[in-house]
């Protein structure tokens, strides 16, 4: 029996670190109950985190692992993490037919991964900087993130929200704190010996 893990997120988002860890605490859940965890999400291709470029993902597959790491998104980073993780752990991207649905796409293809059910849904959230949404007065989180928890939770799925810690004054002026660099849990450490190409995750 599978235990499947919804994973939603904005684009942007940066902290590869956070998304290990509540990964990480979902498939150790998985394994308790002696089920096969499987990372379901939208597979929205990468950003580059400096420009915010989209970077196709075939071509974002290609990089070094290290630097596919640096680049944003959540959809992309928690494929990549589950992926160290194979065959024990295995992922169910959803890609969204924009050709087809336009921009309802993103909607419709968050619809049909909650349809198919889940364990848990994490949400990685970034606020709205779309500069063409009317709701831009008020702080609220990126949409498509955002409609996928939202119906996540309707459906009765345990959603987990992050969002970033916020940015703290120093002494030396605005900064952002720093992302999380603990070691990677124990979790699927015998099973990380049998992956494919042998590197190590940052
Ligand atoms: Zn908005």
């Amino acid at each position: 029996m599978t235990y499947r893990i919804l994973v939603t997120g904005s684009r942007g988002w940066r902290d590869p670190a956070a998304i290990r860890m509540d990964l990480d605490a979902e498939i150790q859940r998985a394994w308790d109950l002696a089920r096969r965890p499987v990372v379901v999400h939208g597979a929205c291709n990468p950003r580059d985190p400096v420009t915010g470029q989209m970077i196709p993902w075939a071509h974002a597959e290609r990089l070094p692992p290290a630097a596919q790491l640096e680049l944003a998104g959540a959809d992309w980073l928690a494929d990549r993490l589950a992926r160290q993780l194979e065959p024990a752990v295995t992922t169910e991207p959803h890609a969204a037919d924009w050709g087809r649905f336009g921009r309802a796409a993103g909607y419709r293809r968050n619809a049909t991964m909650v349809a198919r059910g889940a364990a848990a849904c994490l949400a990685f959230l970034l606020p709205c900087t779309a500069p063409d949404c009317p709701g831009r007065d008020r702080p609220h989180d990126s949409h498509g993130a955002a409609h996928c928890a939202a119906l996540a939770a309707r459906a009765g799925i345990p959603v987990r929200h992050r969002r970033p810690a916020p940015v703290k004054e120093s002494r030396h002026g605005l900064h952002a704190p720093g992302r999380h660099r603990g070691t990677i849990s124990d979790l699927g450490a015998s099973r990380r010996a049998d992956r494919r190409d042998g590197s190590r995750p940052r």
